[in-house]
């Protein structure tokens, strides 16, 4: 069946064909070549997705930007789909890496948040259009003009490479700071896992204390569901292919129960009592199962992004109302928001801290489901391009 183009990572501005060359090297054909400076990451040459040293170069500091050191970068789900051109939008060479933490070093003279030294953070954006109605009420995570931080094409006509570098230049409005203190490598996977579930929480009610939220799918969005949804007060429920995840999931990440999807009795036992369900599945699945454990009016969120469409029976969302809906990070406002609340609430990810050279490892293992529950990469530490 014919579908629309799916463009989860490159918005309008998927870029263009022309950038790939045999080399590797700087392919991002800037207008003002003069305006760049060197920058060195690692990238995907082609769908096979085998990562491997790569020099490219960014922009200048302009007025209105910071300089990023980068200092940790987490490994979304989502790199993963764009490496392996998952989505069928992959334009290789491609820097992955939206979860992106590291020390300010430059500041643009019209810069007002941030000053030299200060910890911030890019997540998935760097650009949107900033005058159409979503950008207006600060969702621009939903502007048709939206620029996502790696293989898209930005305003200036450049390539958007991510944060499995050295640094990175963004406008302020796309940074997001850090308060003093809360811990930079643990914190990182809060810029997309953490706002992608945070986002729909609070966009529906579940945000208070005495609603019951079901998490499906214990990875790196799910585990960081299960702690906001504790820091917000309400009962969570895990909802998991995986029984060898049950344990830390309730003594560890806070979970108020556990169910095996597989389990029937487990699952029937569990029906009718979600006020919602937060699906971070990355594989097309039958979500009929979960439907039956949403109340009356209850709401499925798909966050997760599988290509191949997913199977519906229409029954159980007849029968209770209920429906399913999609949500995709959040704005720059909220994201700020849920660092801050993140930072008083403490709430970060659990994750496993790796060099730069265990990068095609990790991919391999994250494909796998073995990782609890996100891979860092310890840039600052281990990217060097000697
Ligand atoms: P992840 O760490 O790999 O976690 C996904 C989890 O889904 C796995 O740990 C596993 O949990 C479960 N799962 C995997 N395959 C499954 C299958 N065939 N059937 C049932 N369950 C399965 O991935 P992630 O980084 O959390 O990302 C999850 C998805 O969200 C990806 O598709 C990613 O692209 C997407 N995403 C979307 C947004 C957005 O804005 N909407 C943002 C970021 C990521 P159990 O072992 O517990 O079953
Ligand atoms: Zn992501
Ligand atoms: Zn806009």
């Amino acid at each position: 069946m014919q579908h629309p183009p799916i463009n989860l990572t490159a918005t309008s501005s998927s870029p263009s064909k022309e950038r790939y060359m045999e080399n590797g090297n700087i392919a991002a054909a800037s207008p003002e070549e003069g305006q760049r400076r060197p920058a060195f990451g690692w990238a995907a040459r082609d769908a096979s997705g085998v990562l491997s040293p790569f020099t490219f170069s960014r922009r200048k500091n302009g007025e209105n930007d910071v300089t990023i050191k980068i200092l940790y970068c987490g490994i979304c789900h989502s790199d993963l789909h764009s490496v392996k051109n998952g989505w069928q939008n992959s334009v290789y060479p491609i820097v992955p890496g939206h979860e992106i933490v590291g020390v300010v070093t430059e500041v643009g003279g019209k810069v007002g948040r941030f000053k030299l030294g200060d910890h911030a953070g890019v997540g998935c954006m760097v650009n949107s259009c900033r005058s159409c109605h979503e950008c207006a009420r600060h969702q621009e995570n939903y502007c048709p003009g939206m620029i996502v931080t790696c293989n898209a094409t930005d305003a200036d006509g450049t390539v958007t490479y991510g944060g499995y570098s050295d640094s990175i230049v963004v406008e302020e409005h796309f940074a997001v700071k850090f308060p003093a203190g809360m811990p930079l490598d643990r914190s990182a996977p809060l810029l997309c896992a953490g706002i992608t579930v945070y986002s729909p929480m609070k966009r529906f009610g579940l945000d208070v204390p005495g609603k019951h939220i079901g998490v499906v799918g214990l990875g790196g969005l799910g585990h960081v569901a299960v702690k906001f949804g504790k820091a917000f007060g309400a009962k969570v429920t895990v909802i998991s292919t995986s029984p060898s995840k049950r344990q830390e999931a309730v003594e560890r990440l806070g979970a108020d129960a556990f169910l095996v999807s597989e389990d029937p009795d487990e699952m029937k036992a569990a029906w009718g009592t979600m006020d919602g369900i937060i699906n971070t599945v990355s594989a097309a699945h039958d979500v009929t199962p979960w439907l039956f454990l949403l109340k009356t009016s209850g709401q499925m969120i798909m966050v997760g992004a599988p290509l191949k469409p997913l199977e519906i029976y229409a029954f159980p969302l007849l029968v209770g109302g209920k429906s399913i809906v999609g949500s995709i990070i959040g704005g720059m406002k909220e994201t700020q928001e849920m660092i801050d609340f993140a930072a008083e609430h403490n709430v970060t990810a659990d994750i496993e801290l790796i060099s730069m050279d265990y990068v095609n490892k990790a991919m391999e293992r994250l494909a796998k489901n073995d990782v609890r529950y996100r891979f860092v990469l310890d840039i600052g530490n281990t990217l060097s391009a000697a």
